[in-house]
């Protein structure tokens, strides 16, 4: 069975003093996380060990980067390594997200080293995908996403694809307030399972968690969770706030 996830990206927000409280609150909740679940939080550079640290003890829990880069070591000046995060004893990170891929203008094809660098250093990838509003405008989402996938993750081996979680993150919905309703995202989803199912098999297909982001908060979160081909989301705003975050992860399937 595929795990189910909620994970919190925080992005460039909170203080270390905020950011150690907030953790500090959602993970001495008792949430009861079953063995098909689990919890990431994706904290800001600074407050990886940090987190790290509050999180010791809570099983299915874990920290990841929000981005890494592709070479391992060596005269990239400000941007941080697979090596770095295993020294820290991080072991997932975001990749692709669409403000990376907006502001900081990162392609494909460096998100497709990024992809490999991680799977050879066992750090789980979050790898994002999504259409901007124009693409869905046009009724494009299909072919922009296939094009993503194949131009970033279909390099991969299936063994390593299956190390693999995907975020779909519809641009439009970023932010916004906006959600897709629960049977876009499904029609997404299912969508890019069958992509999957086509170059690697439905066994493999079968097995990759597709997590959906975009405006997820409580009150939605079970309604989208529900989808059978959505297994779990990638949080952003909401995640930075405790109740919210909390009753997210209790949305999750089981
Ligand atoms: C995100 O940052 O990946 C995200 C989905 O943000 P939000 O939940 O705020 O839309």
């Amino acid at each position: 069975m595929r795990k189910q996830i909620a994970a919190a990206n925080w992005k460039m927000n909170l203080t270390l003093q905020e950011a150690e409280n907030l953790l500090t609150k959602i993970v001495s909740e008792q949430f009861e996380l079953t063995e098909n679940q689990k919890v990431v939080f994706a904290v800001p550079t600074p407050y990886l060990d940090m987190a790290i640290g509050k999180i010791a003890g809570h099983a299915k829990t874990f920290v990841a980067a929000q981005n890494v880069y592709s070479k391992k070591s060596g005269a990239y000046t400000g941007e941080i390594s697979v090596t770095m995060l295993q020294s820290l004893k991080v072991d997932h990170a975001i990749i692709g997200h669409s403000e990376r891929r907006e502001y900081f203008g990162e392609t494909n094809q460096l998100l497709a080293e990024k992809l490999t660098t991680c799977i050879e250093t066992d750090i789980t990838p979050i790898f994002c995908c999504g259409e901007a509003l124009p693409v869905r405008e046009v009724n494009q989402q299909n072919s922009y996403v296939t094009h993503q996938l194949e131009e970033s993750l279909f390099h991969l081996s299936a063994d390593q694809m299956e190390k693999v979680v995907i975020a779909y993150e519809p641009v439009w919905a970023i932010g916004t307030g906006k959600t897709a309703s629960s049977e876009q995202a499904q029609e997404m989803h299912a969508y890019i399972r069958n992509e999957l199912a086509k170059k690697y098999g439905e066994e493999v297909a079968g097995r990759i968690s597709i997590l959906y982001g975009g405006s997820v908060k409580a009150a939605n979160a079970k309604e989208i969770f529900s989808q059978p081909d959505v297994d779990g989301g990638l949080v952003g705003g909401a995640s930075l706030i405790a109740e919210e975050f909390i009753a997210i992860i209790n949305a999750l399937k089981g």
